[in-house]
């Protein structure tokens, strides 16, 4: 028996890059292919490139799409729990890196 009941697995690897979920289209993805969406203490909407950013973050997609999705269907908002202005959104978008 396992006193911790997690079977040994090989591939444990895997598990240590962490996933999170795009806000936009729902899908799983490494941390790293993510694009960090946060909301400061302050209240203040932003992208956080550098990833230290303090205060309540989302995840999306490098992607115009998948922030529009994420912002157009509210679930943005929803995930940072303050409502997502015009100027919000289009200053997401003007601070995409390499926007597609
Ligand atoms: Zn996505």
């Amino acid at each position: 028996m396992n006193p911790s009941g997690v079977k040994p697995v090989k591939q444990q690897k895997i598990k240590k890059i962490p996933q999170r979920k795009c806000v936009g289209c729902g899908e799983m993805k490494d941390k790293k292919a993510l694009l960090r969406i946060v909301r400061s203490p302050e209240g203040e909407i932003s992208l956080d490139l550098t990833g230290k950013k303090s205060g309540r973050g989302a995840y999306v997609c490098r992607s115009k799409e998948c922030i529009a999705k994420a912002v157009k269907e509210k679930r943005l908002e929803r995930a940072l729990e303050k409502p997502v202005t015009e100027e919000v959104y289009a200053k997401l978008l003007e601070d995409l890196p390499d926007g597609q």
